[in-house]
């Protein structure tokens, strides 16, 4: 029954219109996976300009991914004919960079600081590594990485980490380094966004009052993935009464799901919410359990999977949507054969009119995305990667943004690094030394310290800051896509590509970068309102729709706007760089092409698709082996696993490999946990199950299961349980029963292995078993091995012996 009388509220649910239109007081909404919470938080946005309760300038969204935000931005102009302009909608990292280029000098960056994505803040890290000649075996830069993102996260600055062990003492010393470098060069990373600005508010009164006054409406969505510093942000803007301080009068609105928390990898905290609770003294908490996204086939396996973690907040799902189709399961023999099946099964769905993009391929790893990409490149079926490598990431369209980002900036060293023999102009890593040497010790970047330089070297680099130097100057008073096809034309790098056998695709993706420019607008308004211009100033008459661009283009209009002080403005440059690394940019597919897509479960949340396919779901991919030994662990993955099978609004397909080339070795996996953790009734299995090992069975090659041919031919006398494509050989054997039954639950391992235990194998040599677990014919250990690494190996096959230590 829906509640009148705005139209804005007409087809929701009692409790989701209760939701929209609470008061202007602090709430939360908790429920699970698809019950309309980010519909929720969108039409409150709405309903509270409709009714005049907040101006557009009033409202703080935060969102979890870009393409979230600009479809929260979409869902509001077509249901008011609003002006975006000055709504701060977006995720953490966009916010806090706006945030801290309206206030830059209280940030104390300068105002055109770039942004260091993960990979360069990698190599920031090696490189200061290098420069103090610290071990990379003792302290990996990984670590120092994941140490350093850590702290930041806890909202702890070098002096605040309380080091207790020399080794602790010594990642604080190197952070601190870290920190001046980036200082030095203008450079921030994710962490840092949050952090300066965090700091920013924290350190000056007014302009935390001023915010504190602007923003009338806080709303968060997935505020389960919050960490403790975002949650500390947002304190910032709406003072709880519990700070002992006067509450700032602000309502914050945070929706969210416990059982979908999946990022406590990087530090998020599903106490935010109990916290935010009871410091914020939440007066409205509402629960919306009908869930409007998937049919009960696909609704009830999530539900049976998640029932299996512990302390959960404790939430029920149901939907009217009636059973639909069957779970559908396929065991491949190789991730060749599974890839190959999931394009077969979406010529099917597409023959069924389901359009591309309603169709979805989840994995866990990143990796496991190119066999996929490779099969469906092969079938001609256009498609869509999100994540991963993205057009900004790749290798020629990062050396040609580190020569535009040292246009900008000539103090930044990671770029100047990246591309000072690139395309390669003899300069050695020991004229390199040489160079950071005199920077180091007379504290300058390695453009100043250039001249310091003699002898070849030093005429070698010189050459090279000289041409910088000059594009620099010639670039004055271009338009951004002008620029960039100087730096193209005149770095080397096209050339350089052109050259080289297979570098055709790099030089499409370097022209690509030049049709990107041309199309980097900033929007200024929406709907009716909005009028577009091209980031060189030159103004568009007509409103972008009729201009053919994407309203959704990222909303750079204050970025743009000259410092109150100075009245300096952003380059279009530096916007465009700004851009490009806050930008998951999307690319295989021309825009606006129907495509696959094709993404991680991390990706995937918040989003949702007609038919999700979820691939590799065995046992140290899904779960992944990192996690899996330890309680928290699993669950996190379970969490996952909810996640990936609430993306399915009708269909939904799992599979799993016997044998799959990761990493360059192939792996021989047992089928997911997660399977025993589903409900029988909802699946269809495509191929028989696993069956347990049963010796009695074995032939000359033994029974288990990963010694088995492929299948493929038809067994004309497979049990009626079974589904015809299977090889006959196999179902030969004494016990057809147990082709589809559970393992001997009696613990059988052979030995006494435990866990903590040494042992020696006879192919892999010493390890220490990590964890056990299966019993009969299941029992698996994972062992990690000195020389070879972390593997599972089934108890009934392998050979351990324990080893006295
Ligand atoms: P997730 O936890 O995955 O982020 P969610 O709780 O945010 O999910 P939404 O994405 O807001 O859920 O909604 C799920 C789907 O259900 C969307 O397609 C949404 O349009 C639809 N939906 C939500 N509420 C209703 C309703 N009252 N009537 C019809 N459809 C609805
Ligand atoms: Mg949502």
């Amino acid at each position: 029954e829906s509640v009148a009388p705005s139209p804005l509220l007409a087809g929701l649910n009692a409790e989701q219109g209760a939701a929209v239109t609470l008061p202007a007081e602090h709430a939360l909404i908790l429920a699970g996976a698809g019950s309309g919470k980010t519909r929720v938080l969108t039409t409150r946005i709405a309903w509270l300009l409709q009714t005049g309760q907040v101006t557009p300038g009033g409202v703080l969204a935060v969102t979890f991914t870009n393409k979230a935000a600009k479809e929260m931005m979409t869902r509001l102009s077509a249901m008011l004919p609003i002006n975006v302009r000055g709504m701060w909608i977006g995720t953490f990292h966009g916010l806090c960079n706006r945030f801290l280029r309206a206030h830059h000098k209280l940030a104390n960056l300068p105002q055109t600081f770039q942004i260091l994505d993960t990979q360069d803040q990698l190599s920031a890290i090696k490189r200061l590594c290098k420069q103090f000649n610290i071990d990379d075996e003792r302290y990996p830069p990984k670590q120092l990485q994941y140490f350093i993102s850590g702290c930041k996260e806890d909202g702890q600055r070098p002096m605040d980490v309380v080091a207790r062990d020399e080794e602790t003492r010594k990642k604080v010393e190197l952070y601190a380094l870290y920190e001046e470098q980036c200082q030095r060069e203008g450079v921030v990373d994710f962490g840092e966004l949050m952090l300066r600005s965090y700091e920013v508010l924290r350190d000056n009164d007014p302009v935390r009052e001023h915010y504190q006054r602007r923003f009338k409406h806080i709303l968060i969505d997935e505020f389960q993935d919050t960490n403790r510093l975002q949650y500390a942000w947002i304190k910032m803007f709406s003072t709880p009464p519990l700070e002992g301080l006067t509450p700032s009068g602000n309502a914050v609105f945070a929706v969210g799901d416990d059982d979908q928390s999946i990022y406590a990898f990087r530090g998020a905290r599903v106490g935010n919410m109990a916290d935010f609770v009871r410091e914020f003294r939440v007066k409205h908490q509402i629960k919306l359990e009908q869930n409007y996204r998937s049919v009960s086939n696909i609704l009830d396996s999530a539900n049976q999977l998640i029932s299996h973690n512990s302390n959960r907040l404790g939430k029920n799902l149901r939907t009217d949507a009636g059973a639909g189709e069957p779970v559908r399961v396929f065991e491949a023999t190789s991730d060749f054969a599974e890839a190959q099946w999931i394009v077969d099964e979406m010529k099917q769905l597409a023959r069924e009119d389901v359009p591309k993009s309603e169709m979805a391929v989840l994995y866990r790893s990143n990796a496991q995305s190119r066999v996929v990409e490779t099969a469906l490149f092969n079938a001609g079926m256009p498609y869509r990667v999100y994540g991963g490598l993205r057009f900004f990431e790749r290798a020629e369209i990062k050396h040609a943004l580190a020569y535009l980002r040292l246009l900008e900036n000539a103090n930044d060293d990671t770029s100047f690094l990246r591309v000072v023999n690139f395309p390669p102009r003899g300069i050695g890593a020991r004229s390199i030394e040489q160079l950071q040497d005199v920077a180091r010790s007379s504290g300058c970047s390695l453009h100043d310290a250039v001249s310091a330089v003699t002898g070849r070297a030093g005429a070698a680099i010189g050459g090279f800051v000289a041409k910088l130097d000059v594009l620099r100057e010639r670039s004055v008073g271009m338009t951004l896509s002008e620029i960039i096809e100087l730096v193209l034309d005149h770095s080397g790098l096209i050339e350089h590509y052109r050259a080289e056998r297979e570098g055709q695709d790099r030089v499409e993706n370097l022209e690509e970068l030049v049709s990107a420019a041309k199309s980097f607008v900033g929007i200024e308004g929406f709907g009716r309102d909005a009028v577009a211009r091209t980031v060189d100033g030159s103004p568009l008459t007509q409103s972008p729709a009729s201009q053919g661009i994407d309203p959704t283009l990222p909303v750079l209009d204050e970025p743009l706007a000259p410092d109150a002080d100075t009245g300096e403005t952003m380059s279009p440059l530096a916007a465009f760089l700004t851009h490009a690394a806050l930008e998951s940019g999307d690319n295989q597919a021309q825009a606006g092409q129907d495509a696959v897509q094709l993404m991680t479960v991390h990706a995937a949340k918040g989003l949702e698709f007609d038919c999700v396919f979820i691939t590799g779901m065995e046992e140290g991919l899904f779960p992944h082996e990192n996690s899996m030994s330890d309680r928290d662990g699993l669950e996190e993955e379970r969490r996952l696993m909810y996640v990936a099978i609430t993306r399915a609004r009708k269909r939904l397909y799992l599979s799993h490999s016997q044998t799959r080339m990761l990493h360059g070795q192939t792996r021989y996996n047992l089928k997911s946990r997660f399977f025993e953790e589903l409900p029988e009734s909802c699946l269809k299995w495509l191929t028989p199950q696993q069956p347990a090992w049963n010796p009695s069975a074995a032939g000359a090659g033994g029974g288990w299961q990963g010694n088995r041919g492929g299948y493929g031919t038809r067994g004309a006398g497979a049990p009626a349980v079974l589904q015809p494509a299977w090889s006959p050989g196999w179902a030969s054997g004494s016990d057809p029963k147990g082709l589809g039954g559970k393992s001997n639950p009696e613990p059988d391992r052979g030995t006494d292995i435990k866990a903590g235990m040494k042992v020696f194998h006879n192919k892999f040599g010493e390890g220490k078993v990590l964890a056990l677990e299966g019993a009969g014919a299941e029992a698996r250990a994972q062992v990690n091995f000195s020389r070879h690494g972390v593997k599972w190996l089934a108890l009934s096959v392998a050979k351990l012996t324990p080893v006295d230590d």
